[in-house]
């Protein structure tokens, strides 16, 4: 039997878009126009329904003629076309009709049922209208998800089932500005908080194209376009081009032949506009998108640094200040490795085929197979990126060193869920160079390991004084096949207990040695010639008798033995104080030396 398919729609303000996932791959349904994308846009031409570009392109000229409608959704209001009123609802459901049509022949049979998104802070009222828009263009609505939510499952962002994830959605469109911070538990996500400005989007952009356009005309051509319908129907859509273009090249040509006669005949315009320019008279709309951004990061009680992943949505996101500036205020570089335009849909696809059940055992490719890491303490593994954390991924954390004016570290990644280095896969090594000498645990050096969409995992090592850096690109971290996977883990399982004993055994001899070594670097220090001789002496014996614990590997002793001698440490320090000794220069470093 085929499988069923479910339409994802995303009913846009601006633009709607629809896709499905065939055989686990999301495919977006182009068109008749060959577009992927469809203005909602709806018009009426003697008697006829007109939907889509075609609608968008009489917008100035006809009057009978319908955008934006999803404002209204949800209200009383009706609007006023085609001699007659109709309710939000129903226009909305011309522009859904209209895609289920075109679904229907590119998918070469008819399909009924769509989950359809809305925006996050959709109301019930707006929530049910969009089902019945729905139902009026025959469609059984077999979901409506939050548009945030589905650009988080367009992502992939739910495949990391173990972690719990903030996710912030910022999402600019032709018309509308939304900011969705969601948190991702369990594979399930919960809205912790939305923003916005419900009238700020491209449209504003190409507005101020336009202006600037009509003081040019003005000055150059000595005609006002601004008096003439057509005229401005024609530079609207030539500032939008511009905006375009503008996104990937630093200057823009603007050219409208024959935008109108005057006097000395003709007016051909040509113009440029340098993407400079373009910035300098649109700063003032990037600034209206940062106050929602504070304020949705405020009703979610969060700080940036606990937002871990930044999405981007809507077509107006390509423009590259839009980019910097959701860089520059979350501090976090914001994903947008999927079209922005496509995402809303796609995800609302990929919700479709999870309820038909088409996506099951989501693809471990687009996931870490084996947990990477490096290695501390000599033996030990200090994980990095557990296993099944959905790629592409970041993560860094702060080691430092492990005696006093080491210059170089030595970084060996490792892959496997075994605790000691030595059973699992090195996959590479390489040294940072060029420490400043400094106690140890002083200097700061950043591991990160990055892996792109295709499995490529650099790692970098950077010492944060310095700034000095080194780093190895590991071509292939899920080179290993699926049956080596799971016997890795396996053996992980069938070892935890003895792994366990191992590691906690490495921890306290390196724990010891370096009290050891504290103690005898104390003792010949200035301000030990303050200790009376007795105590002295009693510091040697405890360091004898940890000598031999450690030489004998007599774990159970050794452990008692570096409880009582903390202890004994604590009170000694407080009367010490008491004496005037200065405890900063006797201070036997607590805890794991290698890892801050
Ligand atoms: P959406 O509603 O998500 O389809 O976004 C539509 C808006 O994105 C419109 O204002 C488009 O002009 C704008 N847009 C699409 N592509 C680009 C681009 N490459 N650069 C700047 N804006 C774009």
């Amino acid at each position: 039997m085929a499988k069923e398919i479910i339409l994802g729609i995303d009913l846009g303000t601006t633009n709607s878009v629809v896709s499905v996932i065939e055989n686990g791959t999301p495919k977006v349904l182009e068109n008749p126009n060959g577009k992927r994308t469809t203005p909602s846009v709806v018009a009426f031409k003697n008697g006829e329904i007109i939907v889509g570009e075609a609608a968008k392109r009489q917008l100035e000229t006809n009057p009978d003629s319908v955008a934006s409608i999803k404002r209204l959704m949800g209200t009383d209001k009706t609007v006023h076309v085609n001699n007659k009123d109709y309710k939000p609802e129903e226009i909305s459901a011309m522009i859904l009709s209209y895609m289920k049509d075109y679904a229907d022949k590119k998918l070469g049979q008819p399909v009924n049922k769509a989950v359809i998104t809305v925006p996050a802070y959709f109301d019930n009222a707006q929530r049910e209208a969009t089902k019945n828009a729905g139902i009026i263009a025959g469609l059984d609505v077999v979901r409506i998800i939050n548009e945030p939510t589905a650009a988080a499952l367009a992502f992939g962002v739910d495949k990391d089932k173990d972690l719990n994830h903030k996710i912030l959605v910022f999402d600019l469109g032709g018309g509308t500005f939304d900011v969705s911070i969601l948190e991702m538990e369990n594979g399930t996500f919960e809205v912790l908080s939305t923003s916005g400005d419900n009238h700020l989007g491209g449209d504003d952009w190409d507005h101020k194209i336009v202006a600037w356009m009509i003081e040019k005309i003005k000055e150059k051509y000595d005609f006002d376009p601004s008096k003439d319908k057509m005229a401005m129907a024609r530079l609207k859509e030539e500032a939008e081009r511009a905006k375009i273009t503008l996104s990937e090249s630093m200057m823009a040509n603007i050219s409208l032949p024959f935008l109108a006669m005057n006097a000395n005949g003709p007016v051909n315009v040509e113009l440029e506009l340098k993407r400079s320019e373009f910035e300098a008279m649109t700063a003032d709309l990037l600034e209206r998108t940062k106050k929602p951004l504070y304020d949705a990061l405020k009703e979610a009680k969060l700080d940036w640094n606990e937002i871990n992943e930044v999405l981007l949505v809507g077509g107006s996101t390509r423009m590259p200040a839009v980019q910097k500036l959701v860089a520059d205020v979350t501090g976090k570089r914001p994903n947008n490795s999927i079209n922005p335009d496509e995402v809303v849909s796609v995800g609302a696809a990929t919700q479709g085929a999870i309820m038909a059940g088409e996506i099951k055992d989501v693809l471990l490719l687009d996931v870490t197979p084996l947990t990477l890491g490096i290695v501390v303490e000599g033996d030990l593994v200090a994980p990095l990126i557990p296993r099944n954390t959905t790629i592409p991924v970041t993560k860094s954390q702060i080691f430092s060193t492990a005696v006093d004016n080491q210059t170089a570290v030595s970084i060996v990644i490792t892959q496997g869920e075994r605790e000691l280095a030595r059973d699992n896969k090195i996959l590479g090594q390489f040294n940072l160079e060029g420490i400043e000498p400094a106690p140890r645990g002083v200097p700061q050096i950043e591991v990160s390991f990055s892996i792109d969409v295709n499995g490529i995992t650099t790692v970098t090592a950077k010492d944060k004084k310095t700034n000095k850096e080194q780093s190895v690109v590991i071509q292939n971290t899920s080179s290993l096949s699926k049956e080596e996977v799971e016997k890795m883990v396996k053996d992980a399982e069938a070892n935890r207990e003895a792994d366990n004993k191992k590691r906690h055994e490495i921890e306290l001899s390196v724990k010891t040695e370096q009290i050891i070594n504290d103690i005898e670097k104390s003792l010949n220090s200035e301000e030990a010639k303050k200790l009376p001789d007795s105590q002295k002496s009693e510091l040697k014996k405890e360091v004898d008798e940890m000598k031999e614990l450690l030489d004998k590997k007599d774990f159970e002793k050794l452990e008692i033995k570096v409880k009582e001698f903390e202890q004994k440490m604590a009170q000694a320090m407080e009367i010490l104080k008491k004496q005037g000794f200065d405890p900063n220069n006797f201070n036997p470093n607590e805890g794991n030396p290698n890892q801050q």
